[in-house]
């Protein structure tokens, strides 16, 4: 070969081959399963870090992005992604994956629901991010720069919370961009769950994104979010659901070889309704996650500490009880449960 014929070769197994891809400090070579961090470093509050694992495939394809744990005590969506590491094969992948099970350090280590207890934030609200923000917010914005950029496509994984007793569902974000939409709705379908929720109220502005899967989405990555598990609890059946949905997505991407299993039929959910407590006290439920219920049937009652019933939670429309609190703690104005009204038609 000449030299000239040497470098023509060289720039052609260049475009064949994805470049290098790193995350944080985990750098993935072709074949390879590599772990590293995202250190976000101290600012106005304490320094965290956020563990990485990037697999590259052999051969080219989409970077697809596995994120869970904003909600450090959501853990059927954390183990999820945590057993995923090991169960994608690098010699049998086209693409890349960057898997990050584990977001939101401190709630998973202090058992706190719902925020970062360092700073009191949500840490699936504050995105982009900033670094002159807050631990959420530096986290937030090196999550943007470091997995959001760096994908073509994000599935956010979560789970009902500790104080959450939550069916299965994913979400789907209907952009008005057809093109983008058609591919996330194939995701949604992919990924196999049987409820899923219609989001078009999402922000539009990728510099306002507020959400993970929306700061891909608003980015033109098309990006889906999902949830399963309940109540701090660990089910099989949850855990199965959200590792088979990812690998059946990663099908569809053609990034793994086989027919994704699709769902044909889910029950479209065209808004959710949510019932707040009008007291402070003992909550019963008196549904279960996943009922269907009509307008105005009770979901559950409060009593005071002294036993005396005070407060009827009624539905608020007619439809899927998503989720309803899971613990007795009830304060004025929380949650007493989600209910998603049935679309009339597929969207
Ligand atoms: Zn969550």
């Amino acid at each position: 070969m000449t030299a000239w014929m040497v470098l023509a070769f060289a720039a052609a197994m260049a475009a064949r081959e994805p470049a290098a891809l790193s995350v944080g400090t985990a750098t993935a070579a072709p074949g390879r399963r590599v772990f590293g961090a995202i250190e976000v470093p101290a600012g106005v509050d304490a320094a965290t870090r956020i563990d990485v694992a990037v697999i590259r495939g052999t051969k080219p394809g989409p970077v697809l992005a596995l994120v869970s744990g904003a909600h450090g005590t959501e853990y059927a969506s954390i183990v999820a992604v945590s057993k995923l590491v090991s169960a994608i094969d690098p010699a049998a992948l086209s693409g890349t994956v960057v898997l990050v099970p584990l977001v939101n350090v401190a709630s998973f280590e202090q058992k706190v629901p719902h925020v970062n207890p360092v700073d009191g934030k949500s840490m699936n609200r504050f995105y982009p991010g900033r670094m002159e923000g807050t631990q959420t917010e530096r986290a937030s914005f090196l999550l943007t720069r470091e997995v959001v950029e760096k994908c073509d496509h994000l599935i956010d994984l979560h789970g009902g919370d500790l104080d959450e007793d939550l069916r299965p569902y994913s979400y789907w974000t209907k952009t008005g961009n057809a093109a983008q939409d058609a591919v996330s709705r194939e995701m949604v379908l992919a990924f196999g769950l049987d409820h899923v929720i219609v989001s078009t109220d999402r922000p539009k502005d990728p510099q306002a994104s507020r959400y993970l899967e929306n700061t891909a989405t608003t980015r033109g990555k098309p990006s889906i979010t999902v949830e399963a598990g309940h109540a701090g609890t660990v089910e099989p059946d949850d855990v199965a659901a959200l590792v088979d949905g990812c690998l059946s997505v990663m099908r569809y991407l053609k990034m793994l070889p086989g027919a994704p299993t699709r769902v044909e039929h889910p029950v479209w959910i065209d808004s959710v309704k949510t019932v707040a407590s009008g007291e402070t006290g003992l909550f019963y439920p008196t549904v279960r996650r996943g009922t269907y219920v009509a307008e105005g049937m009770t979901v559950g009652y409060v009593t005071d500490f002294v036993g005396r019933r005070i407060f009827e939670a009624r539905a608020p429309a007619s439809g899927v009880v998503l989720y309803v609190c899971a613990v007795p703690s009830m304060k004025k104005g929380d949650t007493v449960a989600n209910v998603g009204t049935i679309a009339a038609s597929p969207p």
